[in-house]
């Protein structure tokens, strides 16, 4: 097992965020009489809910233990994400939302919003349509929808969403994806700082605490980087992608067997932070709809942005250096299945040796995944 940097203060809270669903930051937040906006998705911009003075907590079913009440409204071939999402929901575990947004990014999602707008009592439900597609015409499509979400929050909460706070939100989240890269950046040495299950938790704590404690603590986690000691020893580098991933322990487990996960292409990694939202653009909702749809790394969502997705992947291998790559993708997921399928047949061609896995939300035994990684790194001649 990789040794812990026990001594990082900012690596500790950035634990407990990930760890548990509601952390000391959201309580504090909540005794100031902040309000909470949840949503389901990377794809959302979380700028326009902090330039609406409301705290953005992307939904995770962190410390669910089953689906006992979910079951009843989800088939056991619908994603685990959304059934334990919905059964900690139906549970009570979301009732301190103040308000939820979510997109129609995949079917099984979509269910999930139909069951909460009938089953829950959350006050303000809001569903926004993604396109499939990122050219001008989605582009103009998409800030329609964000027009929409602007005015029923504003409508809502009483609140204004002028362009001057829509850019100084801007500007606040980019700084977190810079800093976020600087500490990426530190993962390409020999001996990489920090582990890849430290790096899932830093990112995942990103939507679940306040920008400018979150700015705060990287900006600390960047200065410990820099006198911290490297991991050394470790058999193989290596990079993960594929569908939502928000538990660090999995990336332990992985680690345990001897690899080092030194870059990553997840919607709680490193496609949130590799390039900023554009800080001049006249109008800053056409600038977040260009950027959501259009600008940062994709998801097969997008049906046509499979050769810059690849290329993006193949971009990290070189520049991080990976030994090998694996893929990850919860069981009945068809928007990773597909590319999974792809992936498998081109990196043959392109000599990236792939490893592809497939898991629950809630993780079961670890044996198996650990005999795939072990046999995985065997392979890679480590
Ligand atoms: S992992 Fe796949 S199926 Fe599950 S919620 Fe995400 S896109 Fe949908």
């Amino acid at each position: 097992m990789l040794p812990k940097h026990e001594g990082s203060r900012a690596l500790k809270q950035f634990s407990i965020a990930t760890s548990t669903l509601v952390n000391p930051e959201m309580n504090r937040w909540r005794e100031q009489g902040g309000r909470f906006m949840g949503y389901f998705c990377s794809a959302m911009p979380v700028e326009m809910i902090t330039a609406a003075g409301l705290f953005p907590f992307r939904v995770r079913a962190t410390g669910s233990t089953g689906t006992e009440l979910s079951d009843s409204y989800f088939s056991s071939i619908n994603c685990s994400f959304p059934r334990h999402a919905f059964n900690m929901a139906l549970n009570g575990d979301f009732d301190f939302l103040d308000g939820l947004v979510v997109f129609n990014s995949c079917d099984h999602v979509r269910r999930a919003y139909d069951h909460w707008v009938h089953q829950l009592k959350t006050p303000f439900v809001q569903i926004l349509s993604l396109p499939k597609k990122t050219e001008a015409p989605q582009i103009e499509w998409f800030t329609d929808e964000l027009r929409i979400f602007k005015e029923r929050m504003q409508d809502f909460y009483r609140v204004e969403i002028t362009d001057e706070k829509l850019q100084e939100a801007i500007t606040q989240h980019n700084r977190s994806r810079r800093l976020l890269r600087d500490l990426y950046a530190t993962r390409k040495a020999d001996n990489p700082p920090i582990t890849g299950a430290e790096m899932l938790a830093v990112t995942v704590a990103g939507s679940a605490m306040p920008q400018d404690v979150y700015a705060r603590l990287l900006d600390e986690l960047v200065d410990e980087t820099k006198g911290m000691e490297g991991h050394a020893g470790y058999r193989a580098r290596l990079m993960l992608t594929g569908g939502l991933l928000d538990n660090p322990e999995y990336l332990e487990t992985i680690e345990g067997q001897g690899g080092l996960i030194v870059a990553d292409a997840l919607c709680y990694g490193s496609r949130t932070l590799w390039k900023d939202v554009d800080e001049n653009a006249a109008d800053p909702l056409v600038a977040l709809a260009q950027y959501y749809i259009a600008d940062r790394p994709s998801c097969p969502r997008m049906y046509t942005e499979y050769p810059k997705r690849t290329n993006y992947i193949r971009e990290m291998v070189r520049e991080f250096r990976v030994d090998g790559v694996i893929f990850q993708r919860l069981s009945f997921c068809e928007t990773w299945g597909l590319e999974q399928y792809s992936m498998t047949n081109d990196f043959k061609e392109w000599n990236i040796p792939l490893l592809c896995l497939e898991r629950e939300y809630v993780p079961g035994g670890t044996g198996q995944l650990k005999t795939r990684i072990q046999a995985f790194l065997e392979a890679l001649g480590r």
